[in-house]
């Protein structure tokens, strides 16, 4: 689904992402971990098609297309979805409404017509259930004076909505706390089919007792220092970052 080879990635004048190279299949999860600063967060926006990163070298396929040459919008439409970091409040909008506006712009994008407002009802109803939503988040204003943890159950909620061929997640330090740890991780794990795959992006060891990844990937100074199953991320808690570090400076 995803091959990444070499990539290379500056942001300013400064060179984050030194020759990553990655494989994700249908069906994978995988968790990108590391130190701060070692160029996660620039990995999934590089991959969203951020326009502040510039792509110096390397290769990226998504479905068999050159994902660098799509534009964002594209990329979005071909099903690459990046889960909003700092989700917009949106007063006056209802979720119901916003989410119907998103799937029907996937929709369009794929040549198909608009979806009916109340077979779109059912969708969602669905899809709130399966993320533990309660409905009535579906009539207030988008993300209005909602808690950290709703806003964090809305992405999900987004994520579930759209179904993503490839979701990234990107979740920063941005006081997540257990129960939103937890929303996304459930969220994750229910969504996982055999046709979807989905890059976490996180340096909290906690996600990933939540979370079964099939592969846990180190980044230090922007390359993939170490590679294994779920149990390196047990080993990563024991053993913190340092002992991978050496010589992996940018
Ligand atoms: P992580 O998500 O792993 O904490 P980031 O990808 O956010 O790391 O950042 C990697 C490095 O790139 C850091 O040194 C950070 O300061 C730098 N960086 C990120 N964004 C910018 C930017 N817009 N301008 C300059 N430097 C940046
Ligand atoms: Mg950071
Ligand atoms: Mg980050």
């Amino acid at each position: 689904m995803l091959d990444i080879k070499n990539l290379t990635a500056t942001v300013g004048d400064k060179q984050i992402l030194n020759g990553i190279s990655l494989t994700v299949r249908p069906g994978e999860v995988h968790a990108i971990m590391g130190p701060n600063g070692s160029g996660k967060s620039t990995l999934a926006q590089v991959l969203a098609g951020h326009p502040a990163y510039e792509v110096t070298g390397g290769e990226v396929t998504f479905d068999g297309r050159d994902l660098l040459e799509m534009e964002a919008e594209e990329r979005a439409q071909a099903g690459v979805f990046l889960a909003f970091q700092y989700p917009v409040e949106i007063p006056g909008v209802s979720n119901a409404y916003f989410l119907r506006a998103a799937y029907n712009e996937m929709r369009k994008a794929r040549g198909e017509d608009e979806v009916d407002p109340l077979e779109f009802l059912d969708i969602v109803e669905e899809r709130a259930k399966l993320v533990e939503m309660d409905p009535a988040f579906l009539n207030r204003s988008v993300n209005t004076g909602f808690s950290g943890g709703e806003k964090k159950r809305n992405e999900i909620l987004q994520m579930a909505v759209l179904a993503p061929k490839l979701a990234i997640l990107d979740e920063t330090d941005s006081g997540l706390d257990i129960d939103a740890l937890r929303i996304v991780a459930d969220g994750v794990n229910s969504l996982k089919r055999p046709d979807n795959a989905t890059i976490v992006v996180t340096h909290y060891q906690r996600l990933l007792n939540y979370i079964v990844p099939d592969y846990v990937h180190v980044l230090a100074g922007g390359r993939i220092v170490k590679s294994g199953g779920k149990e390196l991320a047990l080993e990563l808690e024991a053993k913190g970052y340092d002992w991978l570090l050496e010589g992996a400076t940018a």
